[in-house]
């Protein structure tokens, strides 16, 4: 029912002037084939009904020709208005002319696949659509078995007839298939890879091309799930009087500190912890594996680096510090408290007169 439900709420994207591309190469193909198969079909005629010929297949094989320059010219909607008026009379008059064993009926299954792969049609005229095309289907049946053939067909013709119509069918089904799925998979493969890009982006800091908050939550939280008795701590590292960088040197030179601090990060970091931008001048790091006094010594080494870096921008030589507060996971409290108490950890270094970790 769900099913259902949500067919009849799809969105429908409004569709353009012109026929997508890959309609319009099943068009294409359709319509070729089309051509081929009227063209055996006129042929075939004279030789199934004692050299009377038949002046119809070369007014569809016309009806092709059109339906070719429609696809190239005309919206998705005329295209599949046009050609299911020509698979219609076509298979009308097949079935008047040659009975319902001529086989063509199976040319409207042809329909069906057009209209519900037709993203740009409203749920409601697909099914109308379909209920058209079956209802057609099943009157044309019943007729047929109230009259004769206007041609009767020998056996044999009559076998030969119905394989030509079937494999006039199944080469259209299958061209229709390849080229929609192909279609269909390429899209796939583009929206999984725009996604990655998008959700790469989402989780990924511009200026320093650390992971962000979120994507280092997401990573704590999932480490937790997947290794619930495993020791590791947090830590939150804040640049001490950044403002005065920014204020004496400018926002660029600002921004040039962040980048030089992730760059010793990273190195520092050699698969020990993890670290993101947390926000602003602060960062967190989470340390997998360390109690409280393993984290604190990583991180007064850390300190120290920092401290040590030399710094020079625009003729500027200058040097920052921090100041990290340490947490230790708890087993028991939520991550939330954790950073929290990391956090007042850090101001407390604050206080202490900075460039210092407090554990
Ligand atoms: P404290 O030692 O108490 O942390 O002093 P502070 O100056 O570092 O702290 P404060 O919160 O007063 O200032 C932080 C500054 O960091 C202010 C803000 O302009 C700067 N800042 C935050 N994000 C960026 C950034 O992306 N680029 C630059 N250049 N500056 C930033
Ligand atoms: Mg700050
Ligand atoms: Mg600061």
């Amino acid at each position: 029912m769900q099913f259902f439900s949500d067919f009849f709420h799809q969105k429908v994207p409004r569709a353009g002037r012109e026929t997508p591309g890959y309609f319009q190469r099943a068009l294409l193909c359709c319509n070729g084939l089309l051509i081929i198969y009227f063209l055996i079909c006129f042929l075939f005629y004279p030789l199934a009904n004692n050299g009377v010929w038949e002046w119809l297949p070369p007014v569809f094989i016309a009806g092709s020709v059109a339906g070719l320059w429609l696809a190239k010219h005309q919206s998705l909607r005329i295209n599949l208005l046009f050609f299911t008026v020509l698979s219609f009379g076509w298979v009308a008059w097949n079935v008047y002319a040659f009975g319902w064993s001529s086989g063509t009926q199976h040319f409207l299954t042809l329909m069906l696949v057009f209209i519900f792969f037709n993203v740009y049609e409203y749920p409601l005229v697909k099914l109308l659509c379909f209920l058209a095309i079956l209802g057609f289907r099943v009157w044309l049946f019943s007729w047929s078995q109230s009259h004769t053939a206007f041609y009767v067909m020998t056996a044999s013709a009559n076998t030969v007839y119905q394989t030509v119509n079937t494999v006039g069918f199944f080469l259209m089904l299958a061209s229709i298939c390849v080229i929609f799925s192909t279609s269909i998979q390429d899209t796939e493969r583009q929206l999984r890879l725009r996604n990655q890009t998008l959700y790469k982006k989402a989780e990924t800091d511009p200026l320093t091309g650390l992971p962000n908050r979120r994507a280092m939550v997401e990573m704590i939280d999932h480490y937790r799930q997947a290794n619930p008795g495993d020791l590791f701590s947090i830590a939150i590292a804040d640049l001490d009087f950044f403002k005065k960088v920014n204020d004496t040197y400018g926002h660029n030179c600002g921004d040039y500190t962040l980048v030089k601090l992730t760059e010793l990060f990273v190195q520092h970091a050699n698969g020990h912890y993890h670290v993101c931008r947390w926000g602003g001048e602060e960062f967190c790091f989470f340390i997998p594996g360390r109690n409280l006094d393993e984290a604190g010594v990583i991180m007064n080494d850390l300190c120290f680096a920092v401290e040590r870096m030399q710094l020079s921008f625009e003729g500027n030589d200058f040097s920052v510090t921090i100041t990290i507060g340490v947490e230790e996971n708890d087993f028991s409290s939520p991550l939330d408290e954790l950073l929290g108490s990391a956090d007042k950890k850090l101001y407390l270094g604050k206080e202490q007169g900075r460039n210092r970790v407090v554990v």
